[in-house]
């Protein structure tokens, strides 16, 4: 798989992902993709002020559909995304599919009046990238809170899952990867 940045997008927390995708998902790779992909302009609503992020996924897709070597693509972006139908969302993905896509916008503690707290933004961000390429895979949420899979609708929610699959959808992503290879 490949680690896309869209728009402006620092390295550490690139490189964080990355390395922590390798342990989630032993059995595949993820690689840099070197050119940042520009945010599309269409997905900006200048009323809500935010992205919509079935917009950005689209235009991934057919980046995906380009890119033969890579069987799917994270997309890390900046700003705030939305769905229609959400106040905002921390990711998107297909489920399943090729592309996913998480915002860091929400996940600064400075976001939420808090003290900057590299470590903790890492963290979150890691654990809402494992949770949307787990969506590529065919995952579905978990209804346990401490799930990656879990369903963030707030940040408290995303600080109290844990960064790793349940033991139900451990299974679950053993036997999709069985039959992937
Ligand atoms: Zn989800
Ligand atoms: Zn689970």
């Amino acid at each position: 798989m490949g680690a896309l940045r869209i728009g402006q997008v620092d390295h550490t927390v690139v490189d964080r992902i990355q390395e922590n995708l390798n342990m989630t998902f032993p059995r595949t790779t993820c690689v840099l993709i070197k050119e940042t992909f520009p945010m599309p302009e269409e997905a900006f609503d200048s009323r809500r002020k935010q992205y919509r992020s079935d917009i950005i996924l689209a235009k991934m897709e057919e980046l995906a559909e380009k890119e033969k070597t890579l069987e799917r693509i994270l997309g890390i972006a900046n700003v705030d995304i939305f769905v229609p139908s959400l106040n905002f969302v921390f990711g998107e993905a297909k489920c399943p599919g090729k592309a996913a896509l998480i915002s860091l916008h929400r996940l600064r503690p400075e976001f939420h009046g808090e003290r900057p707290n590299t470590e903790l933004f890492m963290e979150r961000s890691s654990k809402e990238a494992v949770h949307e390429i787990g969506h590529t895979f065919g995952l579905a949420h978990c209804g346990n809170p401490f799930c990656v899979m879990y369903f963030s609708n707030s940040i408290f929610d995303t600080d109290r899952k844990q960064g790793v699959f349940c033991s139900k959808c451990s299974m679950k992503i053993e036997k999709i990867m069985d039959t992937l290879e």
